[in-house]
């Protein structure tokens, strides 16, 4: 088995798993596009901010007792 270094590497998008070549000059990588780059940060950021089983309260004042 061969591997060509010119061979540039193939990439599946992590939010549609689209292969796409890697390329240094794509703003979005790892994702494909624009589009599926703003979809990952809108969920990564909605999960972020749902955290089960803990008031909203109580997350600010433990980051008010620690000095944040
Ligand atoms: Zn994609």
């Amino acid at each position: 088995m061969s591997y060509s270094t010119t061979k540039p590497p193939l990439v599946p998008c992590p939010n549609c798993g689209t292969e796409q070549i890697w390329d240094s000059n794509n703003t979005f990588r790892p994702f494909c596009s624009a589009r599926c780059k703003n979809n990952d940060l809108v969920a990564w950021a909605n999960e972020d901010h749902a955290i089960p089983g803990q008031p909203l309260e109580d997350v600010f004042s433990e980051d008010l007792d620690r000095g944040y």
